[in-house]
């Protein structure tokens, strides 16, 4: 059974988008993930099909009407687990990512203008899902993201080559370490020769192994001493 996504939208063709490429985009062609978009827009009425409204209480900007968007969730057989993209949300980080990638029914909600009416989110207990401090004008490029970190955790879609194991965020919590690759020393244009670290090139697998692990945690503690307590 292949992971499965329904995206409400009112941008259906922004999907697969850049999943629809490279490792995701073989991955979809084999069917290990799939997805559906369900246009809201096609739940509204009158000549306009009109999917929002002012806001209560006045204020800037349109709100995404409730009964509207309820409509297009009803039409969804299986929604699963219903989350609502949000800059308001929990922030996405790799372990949510891993419990997602293993939950085999997710509905997301993209939102539009100023947002959703409320009530949506509490009627259908939807959780509220960030992809960070900052304020995008849709929820589709944080659907994409929130899949993309999850698509490449599905069982068949990284080859060993590329396996996450060792990655940023993977246990221990740590940023990763840096890569270097050939050549092993490279003349820059800012005039200077850059050397990959001896330890790399030593053949001697325990020091590697215990050079990477020590940069990790400099390079955490320098950059992300918050992710150190985290479990
Ligand atoms: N008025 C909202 C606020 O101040 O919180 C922002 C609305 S934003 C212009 C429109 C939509 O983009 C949101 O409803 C949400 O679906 C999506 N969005 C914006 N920033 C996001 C973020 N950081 N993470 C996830 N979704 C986001």
């Amino acid at each position: 059974m292949s992971w499965h996504i329904n995206i409400l939208t009112l941008f259906p063709d922004m999907f697969p988008g850049s999943l629809g490429q490279s490792l995701s985009g073989k991955a979809l062609e084999k069917n290990i993930w799939s997805y559906d978009t369900i246009n809201i827009r096609d739940f509204a009425e009158g000549v306009h099909k009109s999917v929002d409204d002012t806001p209560y209480g006045g204020g800037a900007g349109m709100v995404m009407r409730a009964d509207i968007i309820e409509k297009a969730l009803l039409s969804i057989e299986n929604p699963g687990k219903k989350i609502f993209l949000s800059p308001k949300g929990r922030v996405l980080d790799q372990k949510m990512a891993q419990n997602l990638s293993q939950t085999s029914a997710i509905t997301l909600l993209c939102g539009r203008y100023e947002g959703v009416d409320q009530r949506i989110l509490d009627a259908h207990d939807f959780e509220e899902v960030s992809i960070g401090d900052y304020v995008l004008s849709g929820g589709e490029p944080a659907a994409l993201t929130l899949m993309d970190a999850c698509i490449r955790l599905l069982p068949g879609v990284l080859g060993n080559a590329e396996t996450p194991t060792e990655e940023s965020f993977s246990t221990p919590n740590l940023l990763e370490y840096p890569h270097y690759t050939k050549p092993a020393s490279w003349n820059a244009s800012d005039g200077k020769t850059h050397d990959v670290p001896e330890i790399l090139q030593s053949g001697d697998h325990g020091k590697i192994k215990a050079w990477r692990q020590e940069q990790a945690q400099k390079i955490t503690q320098k950059r992300r001493p918050d992710l150190l307590g985290k479990k």
